[in-house]
């Protein structure tokens, strides 16, 4: 059988090792010979961003951190950005504080150094979002891409292991998801299998001890693969869904990942058989939705929508939403029954079954 396929690469610089936050971006500021750095960290990251930040030379600090990004919220941002002749955005924090970076360089073309705490992978994808009157736009442009990213584990201790958790398998739904997405191929899927198997190692070690920093380490490579993939193969079925989910309802975004992974991975590994094996193989098992299921009971990981706030009277409504959205190239044809049947068992937290 041929091999034809387009692959994009995107061009960026990865500083890894724990406990070296500081010393490395001290040096890609002096790289970059950047003057005017402007850091972005919520309220919560701030006291560990100004630690990381104390040997560089910072003009402002900006903590008005929110999940998904509100417009208003991201005016503000860039308006101190350009009043302070910012030529630096450092973001320490997770996908809202990168997100809000991204807002800024989006409109102005300011480089990002992106330090992730959690491993929701925004700092490796060219993809932006922002939210307005519970509206979420998302697009894509190569001018939010970090210039470089700065992966210290040590700045993952903090994050409470049920949060960890989630946020791990957000990780791993950028691998599953990269498996079936429109523009998937061969290396994205080799990032993506082996994020699958980085994930599978470093989470059960977080979830048997927070402290641990090889178990750290591995998560945090990890969730580098799978938004590396993610940003190549695009959003599949599952990322459309919790989009909207997300955006509508202003679910939590990782632990909404978390609960319908297992019900898309459900619902497509009938139609992708080479593919599902090889997800089961990087999951260490013989199956991939039993050992997608396994691993979510062994992290104790959230199982339903219902518990995040989401009503059975929105399913409707949800379905109606996402249909339309769903790639034509998904594996499985999306039908108003099929997907109606997908949101109720992620809902109510049935155990996700082949549908
Ligand atoms: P987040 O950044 O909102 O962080 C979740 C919570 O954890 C916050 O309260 C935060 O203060 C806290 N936190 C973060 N790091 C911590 C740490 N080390 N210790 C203790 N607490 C910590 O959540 P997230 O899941 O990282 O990011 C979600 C957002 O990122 C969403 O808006 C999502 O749409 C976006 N996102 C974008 C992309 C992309 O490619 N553009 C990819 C993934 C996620």
């Amino acid at each position: 059988m041929g091999l034809t396929f387009v692959h994009n690469t995107l061009g960026q610089r990865v500083l890894f090792g724990a406990g070296k936050a500081a010393e490395h971006l001290t040096a890609e500021v002096k790289r970059l010979t950047a003057q005017k750095i402007m850091v972005i960290a919520s309220a919560r990251e701030r006291p560990e961003a100004e630690k990381i930040t104390a040997g560089i030379k910072v003009k402002l600090i900006h903590d008005d951190v929110a999940p998904h990004v509100p417009l208003h919220k991201a005016d503000t941002a860039r308006n101190a950005a350009i009043r302070n002749g910012i030529d630096l955005l450092v973001s320490v924090g997770g996908g809202s504080a990168i997100g809000l970076a991204k807002a800024i360089a989006l409109t102005t073309g300011l480089p990002i150094i992106a330090l992730p705490t959690t491993y929701a992978g925004s700092e490796a994808t060219n993809v932006w979002g922002l939210t307005d009157a519970s509206h979420k736009t998302t697009g894509v442009d190569d001018r939010v891409l970090p210039l470089t990213v700065i992966y210290d584990a040590e700045l993952t201790l903090s994050l409470p292991k049920e949060l960890s958790i989630a946020s791990g398998l957000n990780a791993l739904a950028h691998c599953i998801d990269s498996i079936w997405a429109p523009r998937t191929d061969p290396i994205n899927q080799a990032l993506a299998l082996g994020g699958i198997r980085a994930l599978t190692d470093g989470l059960p070690a977080i979830s048997s001890n927070p402290n641990d920093l090889t178990g750290r380490e591995q998560a945090q490579y990890g969730a580098y693969l799978s938004a590396v993939a993610f940003a190549s193969a695009g959003s599949g079925m599952h990322h459309k869904i919790c989009h909207i989910l997300g955006g509508r309802w202003n679910l939590p975004h990782a632990q909404t990942h978390a609960v319908v992974l297992p019900h898309v991975l459900a619902f497509n590994a009938p139609a992708i058989n080479d593919a599902a094996a090889r997800i089961a193989a990087a999951l260490g098992t013989g199956n991939a939705l039993e050992g997608l299921n396994t691993l979510r009971d062994t992290l104790d990981g959230p199982t339903s929508l219902k518990d995040l706030g989401f009503a059975e009277e929105n399913i409707a409504e949800a379905v109606q939403l996402i249909l339309p959205v769903i790639p034509a190239s998904n594996p499985r044809p999306v039908t108003r029954e099929n997907l109606t049947a997908l949101i109720t068992a992620a809902q109510a937290g049935t155990s996700p079954a082949h549908l």
